[in-house]
Protein backbone atom coordinates (compact mmCIF):
# COMPACT_ATOMS: atom_id res chain seq x y z
CA UNK A 1 0.00 0.00 0.00
CA UNK A 2 1.35 3.41 -0.60
CA UNK A 3 1.45 6.46 1.40
CA UNK A 4 -1.24 7.47 -0.59
CA UNK A 5 -4.02 4.91 -0.53
CA UNK A 6 -2.97 4.48 3.61
CA UNK A 7 -4.07 8.08 4.00
CA UNK A 8 -7.01 7.76 1.19
CA UNK A 9 -8.20 5.17 3.36
CA UNK A 10 -7.79 6.99 6.79
CA UNK A 11 -9.82 9.92 5.76
CA UNK A 12 -12.33 7.44 3.70
CA UNK A 13 -13.15 6.67 7.35
CA UNK A 14 -12.72 9.55 8.82
CA UNK A 15 -15.29 11.06 6.75
CA UNK A 16 -18.18 9.31 7.88
CA UNK A 17 -17.52 10.28 11.38
CA UNK A 18 -17.35 13.93 11.26
CA UNK A 19 -19.34 16.40 9.92
CA UNK A 20 -18.51 17.47 6.61
CA UNK A 21 -17.43 20.91 7.16
CA UNK A 22 -15.20 19.76 9.88
CA UNK A 23 -14.04 17.74 7.39
CA UNK A 24 -13.12 19.70 4.45
CA UNK A 25 -11.97 22.46 6.89
CA UNK A 26 -9.53 19.81 8.73
CA UNK A 27 -8.00 17.29 6.52
CA UNK A 28 -8.06 19.32 3.26
CA UNK A 29 -4.68 19.36 1.77
CA UNK A 30 -3.40 16.51 4.15
CA UNK A 31 -1.07 14.28 3.07
CA UNK A 32 1.46 11.51 4.39
CA UNK A 33 4.26 12.53 4.20
CA UNK A 34 6.05 9.35 5.26
CA UNK A 35 5.62 6.38 6.82
CA UNK A 36 8.66 4.82 8.74
CA UNK A 37 6.99 1.04 9.15
CA UNK A 38 10.76 -0.06 11.31
CA UNK A 39 9.88 2.82 13.69
CA UNK A 40 5.98 2.77 13.38
CA UNK A 41 5.91 6.43 12.57
CA UNK A 42 3.47 7.94 10.43
CA UNK A 43 4.40 11.58 8.92
CA UNK A 44 0.96 13.53 8.24
CA UNK A 45 1.73 16.86 6.46
CA UNK A 46 -0.45 19.99 7.12
CA UNK A 47 -0.58 23.06 5.55
CA UNK A 48 -0.24 25.25 8.77
CA UNK A 49 0.17 25.41 12.28
CA UNK A 50 -3.28 26.20 13.10
CA UNK A 51 -3.98 22.34 11.37
CA UNK A 52 -1.32 20.93 13.27
CA UNK A 53 -2.72 22.03 16.79
CA UNK A 54 -6.36 21.04 15.36
CA UNK A 55 -5.17 17.82 14.44
CA UNK A 56 -2.78 16.85 17.25
CA UNK A 57 -5.24 18.33 19.64
CA UNK A 58 -8.86 16.71 18.63
CA UNK A 59 -8.42 14.10 15.97
CA UNK A 60 -5.15 12.47 16.95
CA UNK A 61 -6.79 9.68 18.52
CA UNK A 62 -9.28 8.97 15.85
CA UNK A 63 -6.82 8.86 13.62
CA UNK A 64 -4.38 7.01 15.23
CA UNK A 65 -7.03 4.12 15.71
CA UNK A 66 -7.98 4.28 11.92
CA UNK A 67 -4.28 4.21 10.94
CA UNK A 68 -3.94 0.84 13.19
CA UNK A 69 -6.72 -0.70 11.70
CA UNK A 70 -5.74 -0.03 8.54
CA UNK A 71 -2.09 -0.99 8.85
CA UNK A 72 -2.99 -3.96 11.69
CA UNK A 73 -1.46 -2.07 14.25
CA UNK A 74 2.07 -1.02 12.69
CA UNK A 75 1.70 2.55 13.68
CA UNK A 76 3.09 4.23 17.21
CA UNK A 77 3.15 7.37 16.42
CA UNK A 78 1.76 9.90 14.19
CA UNK A 79 3.83 13.33 14.22
CA UNK A 80 1.93 16.25 12.24
CA UNK A 81 4.13 18.88 10.26
CA UNK A 82 3.87 21.72 8.79
CA UNK A 83 4.83 21.18 4.57
CA UNK A 84 4.99 23.94 2.47
CA UNK A 85 4.13 21.57 -0.69
CA UNK A 86 3.37 17.84 -1.26
CA UNK A 87 5.96 15.92 -2.49
CA UNK A 88 5.55 15.33 -6.13
CA UNK A 89 4.60 12.01 -5.83
CA UNK A 90 1.53 12.36 -3.37
CA UNK A 91 -1.29 13.45 -5.49
CA UNK A 92 -3.73 16.04 -3.60
CA UNK A 93 -6.01 14.09 -1.25
CA UNK A 94 -9.18 16.68 -2.88
CA UNK A 95 -12.30 17.03 -1.27
CA UNK A 96 -15.23 18.21 -3.35
CA UNK A 97 -14.90 21.60 -4.24
CA UNK A 98 -10.80 21.68 -4.78
CA UNK A 99 -10.69 19.35 -7.39
CA UNK A 100 -12.46 22.24 -9.98
CA UNK A 101 -9.29 24.08 -8.60
CA UNK A 102 -7.08 25.38 -12.03
CA UNK A 103 -6.14 28.73 -13.38
CA UNK A 104 -3.46 31.30 -13.01
CA UNK A 105 -2.70 32.72 -9.65
CA UNK A 106 -4.48 35.95 -8.31
CA UNK A 107 -2.59 36.47 -5.15
CA UNK A 108 1.17 36.79 -4.63
CA UNK A 109 1.19 34.79 -1.08
CA UNK A 110 4.05 36.54 0.85
CA UNK A 111 7.26 35.84 1.57
CA UNK A 112 7.84 33.36 4.48
CA UNK A 113 8.32 35.65 7.44
CA UNK A 114 6.69 38.42 6.22
CA UNK A 115 3.86 37.65 7.56
CA UNK A 116 3.15 36.65 11.68
CA UNK A 117 0.58 34.51 11.21
CA UNK A 118 -0.02 31.17 9.98
CA UNK A 119 3.12 29.84 10.03
CA UNK A 120 4.37 30.24 13.83
CA UNK A 121 4.83 27.64 16.49
CA UNK A 122 0.93 27.41 18.10
CA UNK A 123 0.70 29.29 20.70
CA UNK A 124 3.51 31.30 19.45
CA UNK A 125 0.73 34.82 19.32
CA UNK A 126 0.14 34.81 23.21
CA UNK A 127 3.99 35.36 24.06
CA UNK A 128 4.36 38.41 21.80
CA UNK A 129 2.04 40.71 23.13
CA UNK A 130 3.38 44.03 23.70
CA UNK A 131 2.43 45.99 26.75
CA UNK A 132 -0.45 48.49 26.32
CA UNK A 133 0.12 51.64 25.33
CA UNK A 134 -1.88 54.89 27.17
CA UNK A 135 -4.05 54.82 24.51
CA UNK A 136 -5.08 50.88 24.88
CA UNK A 137 -5.95 51.52 28.00
CA UNK A 138 -8.41 53.84 27.41
CA UNK A 139 -10.00 51.22 24.52
CA UNK A 140 -7.90 53.16 21.79
CA UNK A 141 -7.21 50.64 18.97
CA UNK A 142 -3.29 51.52 18.10
CA UNK A 143 -3.99 51.25 14.18
CA UNK A 144 -6.28 53.71 14.34
CA UNK A 145 -4.04 56.82 13.18
CA UNK A 146 -3.85 59.57 11.14
CA UNK A 147 -1.15 58.16 9.81
CA UNK A 148 -2.56 54.59 8.58
CA UNK A 149 -5.62 57.10 7.60
CA UNK A 150 -6.01 57.68 3.90
CA UNK A 151 -6.99 61.10 2.87
CA UNK A 152 -9.79 61.54 -0.07
CA UNK A 153 -12.90 62.34 -1.49
CA UNK A 154 -15.66 61.75 0.62
CA UNK A 155 -13.62 62.45 4.02
CA UNK A 156 -11.20 65.42 3.72
CA UNK A 157 -13.35 67.71 5.90
CA UNK A 158 -13.28 65.25 8.67
CA UNK A 159 -10.07 64.45 8.53
CA UNK A 160 -8.75 68.15 8.42
CA UNK A 161 -11.08 69.38 11.49
CA UNK A 162 -10.17 65.99 13.26
CA UNK A 163 -6.30 67.34 12.87
CA UNK A 164 -7.64 71.15 13.78
CA UNK A 165 -8.97 69.49 16.86
CA UNK A 166 -5.95 68.02 18.28
CA UNK A 167 -3.97 70.82 17.78
CA UNK A 168 -6.11 72.84 19.76
CA UNK A 169 -7.75 71.08 22.26
CA UNK A 170 -11.10 72.21 23.19
CA UNK A 171 -10.08 75.76 20.98
CA UNK A 172 -11.72 75.32 17.98
CA UNK A 173 -14.69 72.93 16.70
CA UNK A 174 -16.01 72.08 19.72
CA UNK A 175 -17.75 69.63 19.42
CA UNK A 176 -16.62 68.19 16.67
CA UNK A 177 -19.12 65.97 14.60
CA UNK A 178 -18.91 63.43 12.26
CA UNK A 179 -21.60 61.71 10.38
CA UNK A 180 -21.81 59.13 8.28
CA UNK A 181 -22.83 55.71 6.57
CA UNK A 182 -20.93 52.42 8.54
CA UNK A 183 -17.28 51.47 7.55
CA UNK A 184 -16.59 54.95 6.38
CA UNK A 185 -14.07 55.66 8.93
CA UNK A 186 -15.80 57.24 11.69
CA UNK A 187 -14.17 55.41 14.70
CA UNK A 188 -10.81 55.10 12.76
CA UNK A 189 -10.59 59.05 12.67
CA UNK A 190 -12.41 60.03 16.56
CA UNK A 191 -10.14 57.27 17.91
CA UNK A 192 -7.13 58.94 16.00
CA UNK A 193 -7.42 61.68 17.62
CA UNK A 194 -7.29 59.91 21.07
CA UNK A 195 -3.95 58.28 19.98
CA UNK A 196 -2.44 61.68 18.77
CA UNK A 197 -3.74 63.53 21.85
CA UNK A 198 -1.59 60.99 23.78
CA UNK A 199 1.10 60.65 21.49
CA UNK A 200 1.68 64.59 22.30
CA UNK A 201 2.41 63.61 25.70
CA UNK A 202 -0.43 66.72 26.69
CA UNK A 203 -3.44 65.93 28.22
CA UNK A 204 -3.99 62.25 29.67
CA UNK A 205 -7.20 62.67 31.33
CA UNK A 206 -8.83 61.06 27.53
CA UNK A 207 -11.96 59.03 27.11
CA UNK A 208 -13.31 56.83 24.31
CA UNK A 209 -16.24 55.26 24.68
CA UNK A 210 -19.20 53.97 22.50
CA UNK A 211 -22.44 55.32 23.26
CA UNK A 212 -23.63 52.17 24.14
CA UNK A 213 -20.97 51.53 26.50
CA UNK A 214 -21.47 54.77 28.02
CA UNK A 215 -25.29 53.76 28.95
CA UNK A 216 -24.75 50.36 30.12
CA UNK A 217 -21.45 51.70 32.27
CA UNK A 218 -24.10 54.93 33.60
CA UNK A 219 -26.44 51.67 34.65
CA UNK A 220 -24.25 49.92 36.55
CA UNK A 221 -22.86 52.87 38.16
CA UNK A 222 -26.28 54.38 39.33
CA UNK A 223 -26.96 50.57 40.79
CA UNK A 224 -23.53 50.43 42.89
CA UNK A 225 -23.60 53.74 44.00
CA UNK A 226 -25.90 56.31 42.91
CA UNK A 227 -23.82 57.16 39.69
CA UNK A 228 -20.91 59.07 41.81
CA UNK A 229 -18.12 57.30 39.97
CA UNK A 230 -19.43 58.02 36.65
CA UNK A 231 -20.22 61.29 37.01
CA UNK A 232 -16.51 61.89 38.68
CA UNK A 233 -15.14 60.60 36.06
CA UNK A 234 -16.75 61.59 33.17
CA UNK A 235 -16.50 64.93 33.86
CA UNK A 236 -12.86 65.28 34.72
CA UNK A 237 -11.46 64.88 31.30
CA UNK A 238 -9.76 66.81 28.70
CA UNK A 239 -11.26 64.82 25.64
CA UNK A 240 -14.37 63.15 25.55
CA UNK A 241 -14.81 60.58 22.48
CA UNK A 242 -18.18 59.30 22.14
CA UNK A 243 -18.47 56.86 19.18
CA UNK A 244 -21.87 56.10 17.78
CA UNK A 245 -23.90 59.01 19.66
CA UNK A 246 -27.18 57.92 18.01
CA UNK A 247 -27.35 54.69 20.32
CA UNK A 248 -28.30 57.27 23.53
CA UNK A 249 -31.56 58.82 21.70
CA UNK A 250 -34.69 57.14 23.87
CA UNK A 251 -32.78 56.27 26.99
CA UNK A 252 -34.06 58.97 29.43
CA UNK A 253 -31.87 59.10 32.44
CA UNK A 254 -28.86 58.31 30.34
CA UNK A 255 -29.95 61.48 28.09
CA UNK A 256 -30.20 63.77 31.29
CA UNK A 257 -26.53 62.35 32.22
CA UNK A 258 -25.04 63.04 28.42
CA UNK A 259 -26.41 66.28 29.08
CA UNK A 260 -24.77 67.57 32.45
CA UNK A 261 -21.83 65.68 31.29
CA UNK A 262 -21.77 67.36 27.94
CA UNK A 263 -22.93 71.05 29.87
CA UNK A 264 -20.28 70.63 32.73
CA UNK A 265 -17.23 69.82 29.86
CA UNK A 266 -18.06 72.37 27.90
CA UNK A 267 -17.78 74.71 30.18
CA UNK A 268 -13.88 73.62 31.42
CA UNK A 269 -13.04 73.91 27.75
CA UNK A 270 -12.47 69.95 27.44
CA UNK A 271 -12.76 68.92 24.16
CA UNK A 272 -15.71 66.72 22.93
CA UNK A 273 -15.95 64.70 19.83
CA UNK A 274 -18.73 62.63 18.35
CA UNK A 275 -19.41 60.00 15.25
CA UNK A 276 -22.97 59.20 14.58
CA UNK A 277 -24.42 57.54 11.51
CA UNK A 278 -26.57 60.10 10.98
CA UNK A 279 -26.85 64.33 11.65
CA UNK A 280 -27.98 65.22 15.19
CA UNK A 281 -31.55 65.92 13.99
CA UNK A 282 -32.16 63.14 12.55
CA UNK A 283 -31.09 61.50 16.01
CA UNK A 284 -34.97 60.12 16.91
CA UNK A 285 -35.58 60.63 20.49
CA UNK A 286 -32.97 63.82 21.01
CA UNK A 287 -34.65 66.41 23.10
CA UNK A 288 -34.05 69.94 20.87
CA UNK A 289 -31.46 71.36 23.51
CA UNK A 290 -29.39 68.38 22.89
CA UNK A 291 -29.15 68.15 19.46
CA UNK A 292 -28.82 72.33 19.68
CA UNK A 293 -25.64 71.73 21.96
CA UNK A 294 -24.57 68.35 19.55
CA UNK A 295 -24.56 71.42 16.50
CA UNK A 296 -23.24 74.03 18.71
CA UNK A 297 -19.20 73.12 17.11
CA UNK A 298 -18.55 71.85 13.95
CA UNK A 299 -20.40 68.93 11.89
CA UNK A 300 -18.58 67.16 9.09
CA UNK A 301 -19.55 64.27 6.94
CA UNK A 302 -18.14 61.46 5.53
CA UNK A 303 -19.35 60.02 2.25
CA UNK A 304 -18.07 57.12 -0.06
CA UNK A 305 -14.95 56.96 -1.13
CA UNK A 306 -14.33 57.69 -4.70
CA UNK A 307 -12.12 54.80 -6.74
CA UNK A 308 -8.99 56.48 -6.19
CA UNK A 309 -9.17 56.71 -2.60
CA UNK A 310 -10.45 53.38 -2.49
CA UNK A 311 -7.36 52.35 -4.46
CA UNK A 312 -5.15 54.05 -2.02
CA UNK A 313 -6.33 52.70 0.79
CA UNK A 314 -6.28 49.30 -1.27
CA UNK A 315 -2.74 49.67 -1.58
CA UNK A 316 -1.97 51.25 1.84
CA UNK A 317 -3.55 48.09 3.78
CA UNK A 318 -0.62 45.72 1.40
CA UNK A 319 1.81 47.76 2.11
CA UNK A 320 0.67 47.28 6.13
CA UNK A 321 0.67 43.55 5.26
CA UNK A 322 3.68 43.18 2.98
CA UNK A 323 1.22 41.37 0.54
CA UNK A 324 1.22 41.97 -2.97
CA UNK A 325 -1.98 41.49 -5.46
CA UNK A 326 -2.42 41.05 -8.91
CA UNK A 327 -3.47 44.40 -10.54
CA UNK A 328 -6.41 42.82 -11.86
CA UNK A 329 -7.35 41.75 -8.13
CA UNK A 330 -6.78 45.34 -7.56
CA UNK A 331 -9.33 46.54 -9.90
CA UNK A 332 -11.17 43.60 -9.08
CA UNK A 333 -12.01 44.49 -5.41
CA UNK A 334 -11.97 48.43 -6.05
CA UNK A 335 -15.06 48.30 -8.27
CA UNK A 336 -16.82 45.18 -6.31
CA UNK A 337 -16.49 47.62 -2.61
CA UNK A 338 -17.76 51.22 -4.18
CA UNK A 339 -19.44 52.68 -0.36
CA UNK A 340 -17.89 50.82 2.34
CA UNK A 341 -14.10 50.55 3.16
CA UNK A 342 -14.73 48.09 6.20
CA UNK A 343 -16.00 45.68 3.43
CA UNK A 344 -13.47 46.39 1.28
CA UNK A 345 -10.76 45.30 4.09
CA UNK A 346 -12.84 42.61 5.28
CA UNK A 347 -12.56 40.97 1.62
CA UNK A 348 -8.77 41.14 1.64
CA UNK A 349 -8.43 40.14 5.55
CA UNK A 350 -10.45 37.07 3.66
CA UNK A 351 -8.42 36.37 0.60
CA UNK A 352 -5.54 36.63 2.89
CA UNK A 353 -6.71 34.60 5.34
CA UNK A 354 -7.78 31.85 2.80
CA UNK A 355 -4.30 31.65 1.33
CA UNK A 356 -2.66 31.27 4.98
CA UNK A 357 -4.59 28.74 5.45
CA UNK A 358 -4.27 26.58 2.75
CA UNK A 359 -0.60 27.76 2.44
CA UNK A 360 -0.60 28.96 -1.57
CA UNK A 361 -2.31 31.68 -3.58
CA UNK A 362 -5.67 32.51 -4.23
CA UNK A 363 -6.78 31.97 -7.73
CA UNK A 364 -9.07 35.14 -9.36
CA UNK A 365 -12.30 32.67 -9.58
CA UNK A 366 -11.24 32.04 -5.54
CA UNK A 367 -11.38 35.60 -4.69
CA UNK A 368 -14.61 35.87 -6.74
CA UNK A 369 -16.54 33.14 -4.43
CA UNK A 370 -14.75 34.79 -1.26
CA UNK A 371 -16.69 38.01 -2.40
CA UNK A 372 -19.89 36.66 -3.25
CA UNK A 373 -19.85 35.11 0.75
CA UNK A 374 -19.18 37.91 1.84
CA UNK A 375 -21.68 40.15 -0.42
CA UNK A 376 -24.25 37.20 1.05
CA UNK A 377 -23.20 38.32 4.79
CA UNK A 378 -25.46 40.93 4.34
CA UNK A 379 -28.31 38.59 4.31
CA UNK A 380 -27.77 39.04 7.93
CA UNK A 381 -31.36 38.52 8.91
CA UNK A 382 -31.35 35.49 7.47
CA UNK A 383 -29.44 33.61 10.32
CA UNK A 384 -31.19 33.71 13.73
CA UNK A 385 -29.29 33.09 16.69
CA UNK A 386 -30.66 29.67 17.31
CA UNK A 387 -28.50 28.93 14.24
CA UNK A 388 -25.69 31.00 15.25
CA UNK A 389 -25.02 28.99 18.31
CA UNK A 390 -25.83 25.61 16.43
CA UNK A 391 -22.49 26.64 13.96
CA UNK A 392 -20.22 27.42 17.19
CA UNK A 393 -21.31 23.90 18.76
CA UNK A 394 -20.95 22.30 15.70
CA UNK A 395 -17.60 23.93 14.87
CA UNK A 396 -16.02 22.36 17.97
CA UNK A 397 -17.91 19.37 18.44
CA UNK A 398 -19.62 19.69 21.68
CA UNK A 399 -22.83 19.24 22.88
CA UNK A 400 -25.58 21.86 22.60
CA UNK A 401 -26.36 21.23 26.79
CA UNK A 402 -22.81 21.84 27.82
CA UNK A 403 -22.72 24.83 26.31
CA UNK A 404 -25.92 25.83 27.51
CA UNK A 405 -24.50 24.46 30.91
CA UNK A 406 -22.69 25.99 33.77
CA UNK A 407 -19.41 24.16 33.02
CA UNK A 408 -16.17 26.13 33.11
CA UNK A 409 -13.61 24.30 31.29
CA UNK A 410 -12.01 26.04 28.96
CA UNK A 411 -13.31 23.49 26.00
CA UNK A 412 -16.88 24.96 26.63
CA UNK A 413 -15.87 28.66 27.88
CA UNK A 414 -13.68 29.87 25.10
CA UNK A 415 -16.55 28.49 22.84
CA UNK A 416 -19.31 30.14 24.99
CA UNK A 417 -17.34 33.44 24.71
CA UNK A 418 -17.30 32.84 21.12
CA UNK A 419 -20.87 32.59 20.63
CA UNK A 420 -21.48 35.57 22.53
CA UNK A 421 -18.98 37.62 20.41
CA UNK A 422 -20.73 36.70 17.36
CA UNK A 423 -23.79 37.38 18.45
CA UNK A 424 -22.54 40.57 19.32
CA UNK A 425 -21.13 41.20 16.23
CA UNK A 426 -22.84 39.58 13.62
CA UNK A 427 -26.90 39.89 14.43
CA UNK A 428 -26.57 43.08 16.74
CA UNK A 429 -27.77 41.07 19.66
CA UNK A 430 -28.54 42.92 22.43
CA UNK A 431 -26.27 42.05 25.64
CA UNK A 432 -29.35 40.74 28.01
CA UNK A 433 -30.67 38.58 24.82
CA UNK A 434 -27.46 37.40 24.45
CA UNK A 435 -27.15 36.23 27.96
CA UNK A 436 -31.07 34.86 27.69
CA UNK A 437 -29.76 32.32 24.52
CA UNK A 438 -26.66 31.16 26.27
CA UNK A 439 -28.94 29.56 28.80
CA UNK A 440 -30.02 32.36 30.97
CA UNK A 441 -26.60 34.31 31.78
CA UNK A 442 -26.49 37.97 33.09
CA UNK A 443 -25.77 40.61 30.94
CA UNK A 444 -22.67 41.40 32.25
CA UNK A 445 -21.12 38.03 31.63
CA UNK A 446 -22.16 38.96 27.53
CA UNK A 447 -20.42 41.83 28.03
CA UNK A 448 -17.31 40.67 29.56
CA UNK A 449 -16.96 38.01 26.73
CA UNK A 450 -17.54 40.39 23.91
CA UNK A 451 -15.28 42.49 24.93
CA UNK A 452 -12.61 39.70 25.72
CA UNK A 453 -13.03 38.33 22.26
CA UNK A 454 -12.53 41.29 20.44
CA UNK A 455 -9.03 42.00 21.54
CA UNK A 456 -8.46 38.56 21.04
CA UNK A 457 -9.28 39.31 17.60
CA UNK A 458 -7.30 42.17 17.67
CA UNK A 459 -4.05 39.91 18.10
CA UNK A 460 -5.11 38.22 14.83
CA UNK A 461 -4.54 34.28 16.15
CA UNK A 462 -5.64 31.87 16.72
CA UNK A 463 -9.25 32.91 18.02
CA UNK A 464 -9.64 35.04 15.09
CA UNK A 465 -8.84 32.04 12.54
CA UNK A 466 -11.42 30.28 13.95
CA UNK A 467 -14.19 32.75 14.11
CA UNK A 468 -13.22 33.30 10.40
CA UNK A 469 -14.12 29.91 9.97
CA UNK A 470 -16.94 29.72 11.79
CA UNK A 471 -18.81 33.21 9.89
CA UNK A 472 -17.80 30.97 6.45
CA UNK A 473 -19.74 28.37 7.36
CA UNK A 474 -22.73 30.41 8.96
CA UNK A 475 -23.54 32.21 5.82
CA UNK A 476 -22.68 29.54 3.83
CA UNK A 477 -25.98 27.52 5.28
CA UNK A 478 -27.45 30.87 4.05
P1 LIG B 1 -17.19 53.53 10.77
O1 LIG B 1 -16.88 53.84 12.19
O2 LIG B 1 -17.47 54.74 9.96
O3 LIG B 1 -18.28 52.51 10.62
P2 LIG B 1 -14.51 52.47 10.74
O4 LIG B 1 -13.77 53.64 11.24
O5 LIG B 1 -14.76 51.36 11.69
O6 LIG B 1 -15.91 52.90 10.10
O7 LIG B 1 -13.77 51.95 9.43
C1 LIG B 1 -13.90 50.64 8.94
C2 LIG B 1 -12.55 50.11 8.52
O8 LIG B 1 -12.12 50.78 7.35
C3 LIG B 1 -11.48 50.34 9.56
O9 LIG B 1 -10.64 49.23 9.62
C4 LIG B 1 -10.73 51.55 9.06
O10 LIG B 1 -9.37 51.50 9.46
C5 LIG B 1 -10.88 51.42 7.57
N1 LIG B 1 -10.92 52.73 6.90
C6 LIG B 1 -12.00 53.48 6.67
N2 LIG B 1 -11.67 54.61 6.03
C7 LIG B 1 -10.34 54.55 5.85
C8 LIG B 1 -9.38 55.43 5.24
N3 LIG B 1 -9.75 56.58 4.68
N4 LIG B 1 -8.09 55.06 5.24
C9 LIG B 1 -7.71 53.88 5.79
N5 LIG B 1 -8.55 53.01 6.38
C10 LIG B 1 -9.86 53.34 6.42
MG1 LIG C 1 -17.76 53.08 13.94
Amino acid sequence: MTNDELWKAVLGELELELSKPNFNTWFKNTFVVSFNEGEKEVVVGVPNAFTQTWLQNKYHKPIMEMLNRITDEKVKKVIYQVEMTRPASTAAVETGEEASRHGSLGATLPRPGQVGTGQGKPGQEEETRKEETLGEKVGLNPRYTFETFIVGGGNELAHAACQAVVSALGQKYNPLFIHGGVGLGKTHLLQAVGNEVFRDGGAKRVSYITAEDFVNAFVESVREGGGKNFKNHYRNLDLLLIDDVQFIGGKDKTKEEFFHTFNTLYQKNAQLVFTSDRPPKAISGLEDRIVSRLEMGMIADVTSPDLETRRAILDAKLIEKSLNLEDKVVEYLVSSFQRNVRELEGALNKIIGYSEFYNRACTLEEIKKIISSLASQSRRGAVTPRQLVKTVVDFYEIKMEDLMGGGRKKELAVPRQIAMYLLREELDCSYPTIGDELGGRDHTTAMHAYKKIVREVDQEGRIKQEIDLIKERLYEQG
